[in-house]
């Protein structure tokens, strides 16, 4: 993940919030110290919640 102020590589996650859909990570710069979130879309979060019966394939 780049710094959107300095392109910088270097970040690292502070904070890390979810939601029911996504998750928010705070970051920090590691160069300039500059803070700036990411949210990124969770998929996979209504196949964990509902159990589907086991139907066979064809
Ligand atoms: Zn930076």
């Amino acid at each position: 993940m780049k710094c959107p102020r300095c392109g910088n590589d270097n970040t690292r996650v502070v904070k890390t919030r979810t939601k029911d859909d996504a998750i928010t990570r705070q970051r920090c710069c590691g160069d300039c110290g500059h803070q700036f979130q990411t949210e990124e879309k969770r998929l996979s979060v209504k196949v964990a919640t509902r159990r589907n019966p086991v139907v066979a394939h064809g």
